[in-house]
């Protein structure tokens, strides 16, 4: 039986290890096979709805396709929550003749038509990786960001979807070092002219330490939900702000009316 403990301290509380819980075998299925064997990390996603669970895969891949246990040995949810789901001296199921090679780890979401992943999985799948390549001597045989494909690059499939090449530079390239005040700044302007608000600390730390420029930063923040609802908001206000000018000048003209007639009436 393949027992090995394996954490990511970069990632707190948002790290799992859920080889126990998980419907199935974690522990044997498919194969035992030694550490040094591995050469390959690769990146799926699932291809499912955002909601879907580990538990949901894990039940789709033993009461459908009829499995051990679920084929892969992570799951990273879209807020970055990871999961370690079968045990990394397991070969699984997820590159066809390739298992006994590759660990498997797979993000929630189908990333075609434009879509990525969260910021979340992006920074999470970064810390991963950098656990298994720079801090597992115990898996010699991948050691560098080179050692990370996606599904596409050894079989012929989209997993996992057409925007691979664009987040992988992400993935790779999310700095670990420290901010400079500047740039901490910068991005707490931004909260501040965008959202009129000053950023939560996770916030602050997950835009001040990833690669993206300021002019990217400000883009993703213009775009998300938060600044929509105020535009939405700005909107309503400005409506209501239409409806209420136009009430008053039919009440001002009423009002003439009333007034002209009352005058005819002496
Ligand atoms: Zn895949």
């Amino acid at each position: 039986m393949g027992n090995f403990t394996f954490s990511v301290p970069a990632l707190g509380t948002q790290y799992n290890d859920y080889r126990q819980q998980i419907l199935g075998d974690s522990f044997n299925w498919s194969w035992v096979r030694p550490l040094t064997e591995i050469r390959y990390l690769t990146i799926h996603h699932s291809a499912g709805p955002d909601n879907q669970t580990p538990d949901d895969i894990a039940t789709y891949h033993v009461n459908s396709r009829g499995w051990g246990g679920i084929g892969y040995h992570f799951v990273i949810t879209k807020n970055g929550d990871t999961y370690y789901v079968g045990d990394l001296t397991t070969a699984r199921a997820h590159v066809l003749n390739l298992n006994h090679l590759a660990l498997g780890i797979c993000l929630i979401g189908s990333f075609v038509a434009g879509v990525e992943p969260t910021f979340s999985q992006i920074i999470s799948t970064h810390e991963l990786c950098a656990q298994l390549l720079f801090r597992t001597p115990e898996i010699p045989g991948i050691s560098a960001w080179e050692d990370v494909v996606g599904h596409q690059n050894l079989s012929p499939t989209q997993c996992p979807g057409n925007t691979w090449q664009n987040w992988r530079t992400k993935v790779v390239s999310l700095s670990t070092t420290q901010p400079s005040n500047d740039r901490l700044q910068q991005i707490i302007q931004l909260y501040q002219i965008i959202l009129g608000r000053d950023p939560d600390q996770s916030g602050l730390n997950y835009y001040a330490q990833s690669q993206w420029t300021i002019e990217e930063i400000r883009k993703i923040i213009c775009e998300s939900q938060e600044h929509k609802e105020l535009i939405n908001r700005a909107k309503n206000f400005k409506s209501a702000q239409t409806l209420a000018s136009e009430a008053l000048i039919a009440f001002n003209q009423t009002r003439d009316k009333i007034e002209s007639i009352t005058r005819l009436g002496q």
